[in-house]
This record gives C-alpha cells, sequence and structure tokens, in this order.
C-alpha cells in the first residue's frame, strides 16, 4: 500500500508534530552532542517544513529513562545543535505534554521549529498509552514520522499517536530508507548479493531466510559463520558458535542447494588464542581451526572471493562485520569488504550499527549508496515484517 508523503501534505500555519530519532551520543565532558548524524539526517525535512510555513514541533526518544526524568536524559543539548543547523533559536520545552508543551507550542510562529524534552520521561511511550497519545495529539494538527530508527517499535508517539491523527505522513528520511530498502525485497537490479556476518547466528536467522530466496548469492562472514562450519563438521576451536542452531544453519545450507543459491561460507580464517587487539594470529584454511583457537576474522583468499562475487552485483545489501572489526589486525576482512562493496557498480545498502561504524571507519560511506539510519529497523525491515510504524502510514 502506499505510503502517505509530505509533498501531499497541506501544513502552512499549522502545527505540525514531527517524530524524530534524536537518539544522539553526548560528550561526556561538556554535555554537548558529539555525533549529530541523527540530527542532520532529520533537517531536510525540518528544513522544507519551514519553508513551506508550518509551525514545526520536533519530538523524540532519547537513551532508556524508563518513564522516570532522568537530567542527564535530557534533549535540551540537542536544542542547542539544532539551534546551530538551522541558524535560529529552536527553543525547548520541559516536558513533550502538558502545561510546558501547550504553552511553548501556543508561541510558534509559521516557519518556527521547536524541541519537546524526551518523550521516554512518560512511561506511556513504550507502553503504547491511547491517553499519552491523546495528550502528544492536542498538540498537532499534522503529524510527520521521520524517525526510521524507531519504526520497528509499537511506542506511542510512532504508533498510537499517528493513529489519533487523520493528516499523517511519513517524512523525506523515512520515505528515503523505505525507497532503498523495499526494491531489495520486491526487485532488485540482478545479480542481487547479500552480505550477512556479526556475532550470532541467532540474531540474523530470519532475515538470513527472508532474502535467501531474493538474492543470487549471498556472502557469510563473522562470527555466525561458525555455527555453520560446526553444522558441517568442520572444526571450530573456541570459534564463536551457537551450538543449538546447527540444525537451522544446515536446514539453510539445504535450502541454497534446492534453491539453486550461491551461498559462500569462508574459505580461510583469522585465528589467534585470544580475544585481544594485536593477538598473535595466523591464517587458517576453512577445515584447520586448530583446537583452543578462535576465528577471528575472514582470510585473504575468502575477501578474494567474496571480492569476486560483489564486484558482479547490480544490488548489494550488506548487515553484519565479517570479523571482530573492533580489534586490529582483526578488523581487515571487513575493511575488505566495504571497500570491495564502495568499489561495486552496484547499487549498495549497509544497514546496522556496527556495518555502518566499519563503513565509516574504512572511509568509504561517500561511496555507499544508501546507509540506513535504522539498525534494529533496517534489520527487521529486511526480515520481510510489517513494521509498526511504517504500517499507520499506509493510506
Ligand atoms: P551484530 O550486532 O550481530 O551485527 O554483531 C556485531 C559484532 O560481531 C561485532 O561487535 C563484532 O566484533 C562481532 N564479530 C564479528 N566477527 C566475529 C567473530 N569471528 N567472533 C566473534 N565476534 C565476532
Amino acid at each position: 500500500m502506499a505510503i502517505r508523503r509530505l509533498k501531499d501534505m497541506e501544513v502552512k500555519g499549522k502545527r505540525v508534530l514531527c517524530r524524530a530519532d534524536f537518539n544522539v551520543t553526548l560528550d561526556k565532558q561538556t554535555g554537548q552532542v558529539d555525533d549529530d548524524t541523527r540530527v542532520t539526517a532529520v533537517l531536510p525535512t525540518i528544513r522544507e517544513l519551514q519553508a513551506r510555513g508550518a509551525r514545526v514541533v520536533l519530538c523524540s526518544h532519547f537513551q532508556r529513562p524508563k518513564g522516570k526524568r532522568v537530567p542527564e536524559m535530557s534533549l535540551r543539548p540537542v536544542a542547542a545543535n539544532l539551534s546551530r543547523h538551522l541558524g535560529r533559536e529552536v527553543p525547548f520545552a520541559e516536558d513533550c505534554v502538558g502545561e510546558p508543551a501547550r504553552a511553548a507550542v501556543a508561541k510558534l510562529k509559521d516557519g518556527e521549529a521547536l524541541l519537546l524534552e524526551n518523550l521516554r520521561f512518560h512511561k506511556g511511550e513504550e507502553a503504547d498509552d491511547a491517553d499519552f497519545a491523546r495528550q502528544l495529539a492536542e498538540l498537532a494538527d499534522v503529524y510527520v514520522n521521520d524517525a526510521f530508527g524507531a519504526a520497528h517499535r509499537a511506542h506511542a508517539s510512532v504508533h498510537a499517536l499517528p493513529r489519533l491523527m487523520p493528516a499523517r505522513c511519513a517524512g523525506l528520511l523515512m520515505m528515503k530508507e523505505i525507497d532503498a530498502l523495499a526494491p531489495l525485497l520486491a526487485e532488485p537490479r540482478r545479480p542481487f548479493v547479500a552480505i550477512l556476518g556479526g556475532a550470532k547466528i541467532s540474531g540474523k536467522l530470519q532475515v538470513l531466510k527472508h532474502l535467501l530466496p531474493k538474492c543470487d548469492a549471498m556472502l557469510i562472514g563473522g562470527g555466525m559463520a561458525y555455527t555453520f562450519l560446526k553444522a558441517q563438521g568442520l572444526p571450530v576451536g573456541k570459534s564463536l558458535v551457537e551450538a543449538d542452531l546447527t540444525g537451522e544453519a544446515a536446514a539453510v545450507l539445504e535450502q541454497a542447494r534446492k534453491l539453486g543459491r550461491t551461498l559462500l561460507l569462508p574459505l580461510d580464517h583469522v585465528v589467534a588464542e585470544k580475544f585481544e587487539a594485536q593477538a598473535p594470529y595466523r591464517v587458517v584454511p576453512a577445515d584447520g581451526i586448530p583446537d583452543g583457537w578462535m576465528a577471528l576474522d575472514i582470510g585473504p583468499r575468502t575477501v578474494e572471493r567474496y571480492t569476486q562475487e560483489i564486484a558482479k552485483a547490480a544490488t548489494v545489501v550488506w548487515n553484519g562485520p565479517q570479523g571482530v572489526f573492533e580489534l586490529p589486525p582483526f578488523n581487515a576482512g571487513t575493511f575488505a569488504v566495504a571497500k570491495a562493496v564502495a568499489g561495486s557498480q552496484a547499487f549498495s545498502v549497509v544497514g546496522g550499527g556496527e556495518s555502518v561504524a566499519a563503513v565509516n571507519e574504512a572511509g568509504v560511506s561517500e561511496r555507499i549508496s544508501h546507509i540506513s539510519t535504522g539498525g534494529g529497523a533496517s534489520l527487521e525491515f529486511l526480515e520481510g515484517q510489517k513494521l509498526p510504524g511504517i504500517a499507520v502510514l499506509e493510506s
């Protein structure tokens, strides 16, 4: 079903409540925003609303205050950051509902924006509470959701609230995410290569199963590869294995065979005796992980093989590092894959907090077609789940 878009909404002179994802990181010393990627991602929507004469009421969750007022989890530093970006003061309301919010909204003029305090200071937010949603609904005439990163959670500001607001739509960032991710599941340009990794197979099983029939090749690395090796009866030493999921791993291998899909597992591994940066390491073949050693990265032959596959792709999706990239030198495989994805002609989508960090650290983020701003949300999207915050925006 079609998602309602911002361009189709009448917003001039209207109070527009825009749900954003301002779950930023703060500098421990200064208490100011230090990584404002999430703020800058929502600026196009805010600027468009301002240019069209809307009265913009911004709201977001921030960290996990669990329904209590926690001063260190106030969104106030984000108001300062927004003011800098927008070149004019963005007032801050001390609460997201009640008198402080109503008074601040009443003062807004056309083209101005303000920020409400952390939604999660109220228990009703995470509880998807109808009464809390009603209090938010009172503040606005139009609802815009630009918080893709929160779209997988049925919380009040993304689920109960929009259902109370007949004039509701997706913001520009939300649409950018949907427009990049939806074709991967519908009609990807072929060959379509999916690269999966990360710590555990348990977290990726649903996405593995959903993408396998849709892709042409699936490349697997990271900790999750070792449950597959174990399922094949290969030695895994002390590598990360989820022994209870070897049956599921074997079933995925069988499904790939039946469907005629290329499913590649590491051809070699970088192994170490300790889970430690700079630990002494060696490269061993696929079936050569010694007892007492753990595989912490894919090896150079794997990188070469995966690079060949990525180079042929017209569409690539990547979620999950190929090794323990936080501990050099076990970052080499992940960085090499990041560079291969960036160097390919394919339409490339990278999702998941760790993979996004890896493409940033590898210095190749500019050459990725779409970097998702939602880790959990992008994974659930690729699992084929209907995200509650998106479903409610369908007309
Ligand atoms: P995930 O959140 O499931 O995508 O997992 C990301 C984490 O997987 C990163 O912190 C990596 O350090 C970890 N990881 C990747 N490869 C391995 C491996 N071979 N052994 C243990 N952990 C790994």
